[in-house]
């Protein structure tokens, strides 16, 4: 069985393209040949930086988090950078009488020192590329991009051709003047980032790119000699032909797999930013210890110095740097609940323009908001004006107080007589359940709230809705004191006419216990019958509230539920996690507890540290998870804190990357339903089982 495979022929050309780089500033064949030292440092060496920009396309385009968390980085780096050598800069005199104009320029552009061009250059090139990939496609975005190239290459080694000619020639001169360079983030980054994310796309296939790779290089190498000799160059970093090396080449090496160094992105990125001071330092070298010969004026010997000091400093500062970017994605490490707190005020508004005019809605709560976490539920719930609440247990309904719920909190369960102290103490209001219940909290002698539940067909808990008697004699009962009367609607989730007419019964009998019991002189408080499908099946029904659980969730319990109404209620909650391990197994291989699962291909798998200890039920089969937004079947046995996915149709997935089981991820999408009927249940049991150790964040 093979382990990880990676990419191993890119890592490995990093630390060649930062050489090259070094080649580019060092000029190591001058000494020797002027036309050799040109096609080394301003031809070959010219698919350095694309290259770079090409890893950056390949690894982090299409993801919204890596491009983000790549853009945070390279701000970092850059920003240190521009201090690195601000002291150069000024010893130089390169600040001297800067204009704000110019300013811009060195910021956005031409980096602030000759090399640090890259980092604007990928802080702007990532977000065009992004958008032109998220807004057009694939496609349309590479043919954009390619113009854009084009249009560049007539500021740089084609400048000769636009040099004077009216109308043309001055815009280019204008843009130069703002630009500096036209190699930049606008006409030179893109390309090469959406080629890097295209040669992703399309993995295999490779069998022309050495004969490709050959043929575009000489052409290029032609191309750069013939532009040389004509003197049309204004500068030399874009080429015609250089796109069409840097795709062959790109391709062939992505083709080279196998384990591969993980230092190696961020030694050659260090070699890149370090090696002109180390120019710097080696000229001083060199001048004290009297080896000017040797060290500056033979170019190789320059060179060699230089690479080999660059490399020595980028070694003994690279375990300082992997610790300042160590990835920390705080509760976002494992596994975790993502809440979108704007889905569940929109659902509270959408629900309650369903009641009648004086209702209200009262949040349901319970099992720590379906799962959702009350923490933040109550907050969200708040904001929009919710004074009306419910939970299981006496314990709940303490915590919804905490979490800062005013107003009215019910308790829908049979709460202990000897817990009679909590309830006092949050100012909870207990239902009564029965007249011998109602009895037994009056003997605790001390003041509770209550709302008496009616039986009126569910036969769960409550006095029968005909035993009026009972039902008054809770209102006389001491130290009780009654704020309204509700029954639980035992079909409402249905449609069908036998369902609605016993749903409509209920409502009829638990309002005409409330008329009798008014007649005898009792003040009955607030009535309620609806939960959540109770509202959207039958809004007609009379009430003062609708008790909603589900529905605030934005989900209904299963899949194949269709209502009366649907409010354009927004999903609340997406389940994601992150890709622990990455393997490849061969065909035939048994995967996971008692081998359950065969592999019939060559598979590519991922560990995720998830399991039904987090709620994805140990029976959901056939379900998937999301990954680079595409499905990735769960493979084999769900263990308690891990599961398997097949990821082998996903494209690039590396450890860290995120898996969504509930939720969107870019045009694709799992819903809460989909998940609970691969789980063989309703969402609403999903839910209150997923796990106390997921964190919840609200977003
Ligand atoms: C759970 C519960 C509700 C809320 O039910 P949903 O279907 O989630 O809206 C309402 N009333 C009672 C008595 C409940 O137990």
């Amino acid at each position: 069985m093979s382990g990880n495979r990676d990419y191993r022929g890119i890592d490995l050309f990093r630390i060649a393209a930062a050489f090259l780089v070094v080649a580019i500033h060092t000029s190591p064949l001058a000494s020797y040949s002027a036309t050799a030292d040109f096609i080394l440092t301003r031809e070959i060496a010219r698919v350095a930086v694309p290259f770079f920009f090409m890893t950056t396309g390949f690894f982090v385009l299409g993801s919204r988090e890596r491009t983000l968390s790549f853009l945070k980085k390279t701000a970092v780096i850059y920003a240190l950078s521009i201090l690195l050598y601000l002291p150069v800069n000024v010893y130089a005199g390169h600040l001297d009488g800067l204009t704000i104009a110019g300013l811009f320029t060195q910021l956005f552009f031409e980096g602030t020192f000759y090399h640090l061009w890259y980092l604007p250059a990928a802080l702007l090139g990532v977000p065009i590329a992004s958008l032109l990939l998220k807004k057009l496609g694939a496609r349309a975005a590479l043919a954009i991009s390619a113009l854009l190239y084009c249009a560049g290459l007539l500021g740089d080694s084609y400048y000769g051709l636009i040099d004077g000619v009216p109308g043309i020639g001055p815009f280019y001169d204008a843009l130069l003047s703002i630009m500096g360079h036209a190699r930049n983030g606008l006409f030179y980054a893109p390309v090469f980032l959406l080629l890097g994310s295209r040669l992703r796309d399309r993995r295999p296939g490779g069998k022309f790119s050495a004969a490709g790779l050959i043929l575009s290089g000489a052409l290029l190498i032609g191309e750069g000699l013939a532009l040389r000799s004509m003197e049309l160059q204004l500068h030399d970093s874009m080429y015609i032909f250089l796109p069409a090396v840097m795709y062959f080449l790109f391709e062939l090496l992505s083709s080279i797999r196998g384990s591969c160094p993980r230092w190696a992105a961020n030694f050659s990125l260090l070699v890149y930013i370090l090696h002109p001071a180390i120019i710097i330092v080696v000229r001083g070298a060199a001048r004290l210890l009297g080896l000017w010969g040797p060290l500056v004026e033979n170019s190789i010997g320059h060179y060699l110095a230089v690479c080999a000091l660059s490399a020595l400093s980028s070694a003994a500062i690279l375990p300082l740097f992997g610790l300042l970017f160590f990835p920390r994605q705080g509760p976002r490490s494992r596994a975790w609940l993502e809440l979108d707190s704007s889905a569940l005020r929109h659902n509270y508004r959408a629900l309650s323009e369903l009641l009648p005019p004086a209702g209200r809605l009262m949040c349901v709560l319970k099992a720590d908001a379906y799962g959702l976490g009350a923490k933040g539920a109550v907050p969200a719930l708040s904001a929009e004006g919710a004074s009306l609440w419910a939970a299981a247990t006496a314990e709940e309904g303490k915590m919804l107080r905490k979490y800062g719920a005013k107003g009215l909190i019910l308790i829908l369960g049979r709460t202990p007589v000897s817990d009679i102290a909590v309830l006092r103490r949050y100012r909870l209001t207990q239902t009564v359940v029965s007249l011998e219940y109602a009895r037994e909290l009056a003997s605790a002698r001390r003041r509770v709230d209550v709302q008496i539940k009616l039986d009126t067909g569910m036969h769960r808990l409550g006095i029968d809705w005909m035993d009026i008697d009972s039902i008054d004699a809770v209102f006389s009962t001491p130290f009780l004191r009654v704020t309204g009367m509700y029954t639980h609607l035992a079909s409402s989730e249905n449609l069908n006419p036998s369902d609605a007419d016993f749903t409509r019964e209920q409502s009829e009998r638990f309002f005409a216990a409330a008329e009798t019991l008014r007649s005898r002189g009792r003040d009955v408080g607030m009535l309620h019958t609806q939960s959540s499908y109770g509202l959207l099946n039958y809004p007609e029904l009379r009430c003062d509230c609708a008790r909603t659980g589900i529905a605030l969730c934005g989900v209904k319990s299963s899949e194949g539920d269709s209502t009366a109404r649907w409010p354009g209620l927004r999903p609340v909650l997406s389940l994601r996690a992150r890709v622990a391990e990455v393997r490849t197994v061969p065909p035939g291989e048994g995967v996971g507890y008692d081998r359950a699962y065969v592999t019939r291909r060559e598979t590519r798998l991922a560990a995720i540290p998830v399991g039904y200890a987090d709620g994805i039920f140990r029976t959901a089969n056939g379900a998937h998870a999301l990954v680079n937004g595409k499905a990735a079947p769960i493979a084999g046995r769900i263990c308690m804190d891990q599961l398997l996915l097949d990821i082998t149709d996903c494209g690039e997935v590396r450890p860290g990357d995120i898996v969504t089981f509930i939720g969107r991820d870019g045009s694709a999408a799992i819903s809460a339903e989909e998940l609970a009927s691969q789980c063989g249940t309703i969402t609403n049991e999903l839910f209150s089982r997923l796990g106390s150790r997921l964190p919840r964040i609200w977003i």
